[in-house]
């Protein structure tokens, strides 16, 4: 059984002590593949430097709406040409994670200019032929209405958080769409109920690391090796072998990230 990480963060400080034992174990453990997202141009040029590391990581580079908060328009426009120029590296297969995060920002302004930089990036992504990693926090409609405006981007919608009638409409869009650990808590039945209506050839699964450890490690680092939980849980809604899922999901996140 060959697992694919869609999406880790081993630049993350928690990861400082362990993270070439941790990398460097994962295809002995069944993860085969990894995919480490950049969120400004120091994590993207991490990214990229484990990917040339080691065969199994590849990267994606982007500015995460987030890590745009108190910087100058002009530091982040001279960013996003970093990115660009990172972005021509073979080993990077995507721009992400890009997108927009409500949660914390509530400032229509603020909101404004993450939807500009999130545009920046679409219209990147779209010269490069890359597909785009999505991150959506509590913006489901306006990132919906920037994923419509760029159709010709390959999207996945990371962390999935929406319900199963937001997953229709991106469907609709031809999303891929990305499950986390959380599908392992408790209270994930929304989680569930939208897995239950997506086709499997649009799903892939991650875990952020080193965010949302699923259960039974919730509240502790998460790392690639946690990313059979997902797999479980999702074999269980759908009635698959977890190897089927496995093979299913590993070839998904292949064709999107164009990985031989
Ligand atoms: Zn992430």
């Amino acid at each position: 059984m060959i697992l694919f990480d869609t999406h880790a963060h081993y630049d993350d400080e928690r990861f400082d002590a362990d993270r070439d034992a941790v990398l460097s174990s994962l295809p002995e453990h069944g993860v085969g593949l990894v995919l480490n997202p950049g969120c400004d141009p120091e994590t993207s040029c991490r990214a990229v430097s484990y990917a040339e590391t080691y065969d199994h990581v590849y990267a994606a580079v982007g500015y995460h709406p987030e890590n745009i908060e108190g910087i100058s328009d002009e530091a982040v426009e001279a960013g996003l040409k970093e990115i660009e120029v990172l972005a021509a590296h073979p080993k990077v297969r995507a721009i992400g994670e890009i997108g927009l995060d409500y949660y914390w920002c509530k400032e229509p302004a603020e909101r404004k200019r993450q939807q500009e930089v999130f545009r920046a990036q679409m219209r990147m992504a779209g010269r490069l032929g890359l597909p785009v990693i999505i991150h959506d926090r509590e913006a489901h409609l306006d990132c919906l209405t920037i994923a419509e405006q760029y159709p010709n981007v390959p999207k996945v919608f990371h962390c999935y958080s929406g319900s199963a009638e937001f997953a229709k409409q991106l469907l609709a869009l031809d999303c891929m769409l990305s499950f986390t650990g959380v599908v392992t808590f408790k209270n994930a039945k929304k989680a569930l109920e939208a897995i239950r209506l997506i086709p499997i050839e649009r799903l892939m699964i991650e875990t952020d690391s080193p965010y949302m450890a699923p259960e039974p490690y919730r509240g502790k680092r998460n790392s690639s090796l946690y990313v059979h939980r997902v797999a479980e849980v999702i074999a269980e809604v759908k009635g698959l072998p977890v190897e089927e899922v496995a093979r299913i999901t590993t070839e998904n996140g292949k064709k999107f990230f164009n990985i031989p």
